[in-house]
């Protein structure tokens, strides 16, 4: 049976998708990279806006038409929160929640008559898959940011073991992945309930596994620790941090319920930027949150020029039924919304701008990721999107590139290699 598995929103769905895609391959399952050809089509929704809802619908009945015949199982935030649309959607015979992901890829086998995957963590690199390997270390929240809807839909925080963390490490750097990417809902949490923390495991992974480039992704500013930053001065961690800020002013940041005021995440983010030399600190930022007036906006505004971001993601405010914001009077208007999103973008793109200046003329390792007539693109470890000019395949290769200018998005530059390496071989060469 063919099988089309597909994720939208965070890393932490893109690496749920990844496994049950492993799983499924275990278990027998052809997995496709196409929706036509698919006679299941699993998609892993999202619903953090009103847009990623409405994208997770389109995916669906994008499924369902690229072949009617096919079987659409529906599973993500989207389904745990609106399982009764989910179910109405064509070809949807299963609205998979949130309690059923752990054992998705068992219920399908046995809805089939099929036994379950023997090992579906030892399986060959999938098809069309990441070039970094996102590995899911915990899943839930505690917290309670009155504007959040992913707390709601995947429930309380629960740590995987270390161990189950650091097999499917092994079994990725086995597959020749170049960089890990640790993901989870609130990953700074990790182990809480035992005890244990992120530093910890960041730790171990280090010393357990060998990837040349290890990565975490989101983590909120109270969880910055020292301990944890002294960890950088290991080079294989990348030099990247996403700390979402969500709001540059202090009175706004209350009524979101953040646990810091722009003082506290000022501080937190100087004693990142003197822990990590070359640092990327990226961010989030909601716009228009309920009763966020022009003074509120503008002291948003400047805070985020000030702290120089090297990237910002900008989300309008969308209010998501069940939290506390929803209910919150003084609504902003989708045009106000409008300019100040565009308006705080313009600042995004020249903080972005600013912090690759910084970098022109530097040689910086890239793993490259895709490539189209000859030119391909990469991240370095510090989150910096470089273009080259390449007639050779550099995709999952870590080589050097020296940076010769800023464009819109990132940085062109050109291959800083003597000699290119064999297909195979994936180590730096300079
Ligand atoms: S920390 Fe806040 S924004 Fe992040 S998942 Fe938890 S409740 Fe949501």
């Amino acid at each position: 049976m063919k099988v089309y598995v597909t994720a939208l929103g965070c890393k932490l769905n893109q690496s749920e998708a990844e496994s049950w895609a492993r799983g499924l391959a275990a278990a027998g399952f052809d997995i496709v990279g196409d929706p036509a050809s698919a006679d299941l089509s699993i998609v892993n929704t999202c619903t953090v806006t009103h847009v990623a809802a409405r994208k997770s619908r389109q995916r669906v009945r994008q499924c369902a038409r690229a072949n009617p015949q096919a079987n659409v199982v529906v599973s993500g935030c989207y389904a745990e929160i609106s399982p009764i649309q989910a179910a109405r959607l064509p070809g949807v015979y299963w609205v998979a929640g949130t309690a059923d992901k752990e054992r998705l890829v068992e219920r399908i086998c046995a809805s089939l008559g099929l036994p379950p995957p023997v090992a579906p963590i030892l399986t060959e690199r999938l098809p069309g898959g990441h070039t970094r390997a996102f590995v899911k270390i915990q899943d839930g929240c505690d917290n309670a940011c009155s504007y959040c809807i992913v707390r709601i839909a995947r429930g309380p925080q629960r740590s995987r073991p270390s161990q189950d963390i650091l097999d499917e490490m092994l079994a990725r750097q086995a597959e020749g992945y170049q960089e890990a990417v640790l993901t989870g809902v609130h990953i700074g949490a990790y182990g809480r309930e035992r005890g244990e923390t992120l530093a910890g495991l960041v730790r171990q992974v280090l010393e357990c596994t060998q990837f040349p480039r290890l990565r975490l992704s989101s983590i909120e500013p109270w969880d910055l620790t020292s301990e944890l930053l002294a960890l950088w001065e290991n080079p294989r961690l990348c030099r990247h941090l996403h700390l979402p800020l969500q709001s540059g002013c202090d009175a706004t940041l209350k009524r979101m319920n953040r646990r810091y005021t722009t003082a506290q995440y000022s501080d937190l983010l100087a004693a990142a930027r003197r822990a990590i030399p070359d640092l990327a600190v990226t961010t989030d930022v909601i716009i228009g949150f309920p009763s966020e007036d022009q003074s509120e906006f503008e002291a948003s505004a400047e805070f985020v020029e000030r702290m120089a971001f090297a990237r910002l993601h900008v989300f309008p405010f969308s209010a998501r039924q069940g939290t506390a914001a929803a209910g919150m009077a003084a609504r902003v208007s989708a045009r106000v919304k409008k300019e100040r999103a565009a308006r705080m973008a313009s600042i995004g793109r020249r903080c972005a701008a600013l912090f690759q200046r910084h970098f022109l003329g530097r040689t910086m390792d890239v793993l490259w990721e895709s490539g189209r007539s000859g030119q391909w693109n990469g991240l370095t470890g510090n989150y910096i999107r470089v273009w080259v000019d390449s007639p050779c395949p550099l995709w999952n290769r870590i080589l050097p590139a020296r940076l010769t200018e800023v464009t819109q998005g990132g940085m062109r530059g050109e291959l800083a290699v003597t000699a290119m390496p064999q297909a195979d071989d994936t180590s730096v060469s300079r």
